[in-house]
């Protein structure tokens, strides 16, 4: 694997580690800490440092129901693990889970793009993208915050070069084109909390049917 450059910020790891980060994050969190063994220790160490806060608590004079609280509220949202290193191809074991048997079943999206949602509910979505050698998913913006990881091929936009393994932070103000590199169709998976805005008319009146 060519080596990784874009990673995951710290907040973003010590969040997924807490178990406090919405689920179509944790997903890509999950999948990058699967290929990423810089960003795997950092999210060790944070699981850790959590470990120490809850072993101090022992110490303490607390009651079984604040302890048991505690507990209750630190499991909310239980996190995929991350799993050992990559055992699916393409896909890292998190991702290969929500597709099952079979791979992904591809819509197309329009201009070569094809896409699976695996996961959409009202805090965000989470899905594979398929974008041709060459190619350009359509101009858009975000609503919130967006991360994508390349799993195969490479992607460049306004903001620089993605490779396998790579993830780009796309902040609310980021517009971008994002484009395959031409040695093969580029695989990515994207999380986004807000629905994107497609900045052309098309893509806008499609976006509902499309649900990204
Ligand atoms: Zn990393």
């Amino acid at each position: 694997m060519s080596k990784i450059s874009h990673h995951l910020p710290e907040s973003v790891l010590a969040a997924y580690a807490a178990g406090s980060l919405p689920y179509a994050y944790a997903m890509v969190a999950a999948a990058h800490v699967s290929m990423c063994a810089e960003c795997r220790a950092i999210y060790e160490a944070h699981q850790c440092a959590g470990g120490l806060v809850l072993d101090d608590m022992e110490g303490m004079a607390v009651s079984q129901n604040t302890r048991r609280q505690l507990m209750d509220s630190l499991d909310l949202e239980a996190p995929p693990e991350p799993p050992a290193p990559r055992a699916f191809g393409v896909y890292p074991a998190p991702v290969a889970e929500l597709l099952g048997d079979g791979g992904p079943r591809w819509r197309k999206v329009g201009g070569g793009v094809r896409q699976q949602i695996l996961h959409y509910d009202d805090a965000g979505s989470i899905r594979l993208l398929s974008i041709p050698p060459g190619r350009a998913v359509p101009d858009h913006s975000h609503g919130g915050l967006e991360l994508t990881l390349v799993l195969q091929g490479s992607f460049s936009d306004e903001t620089g070069q993605f490779g396998c393994g790579d993830v780009e932070v796309g902040d609310p103000d980021l517009e971008h084109t994002p484009t395959a590199g031409e040695e093969g169709p580029c695989i990515c998976l994207a999380a986004t909390d807000a629905p994107l805005r497609f900045r052309s008319l098309v893509p806008r009146l499609i976006q509902p049917l499309l649900r990204i």
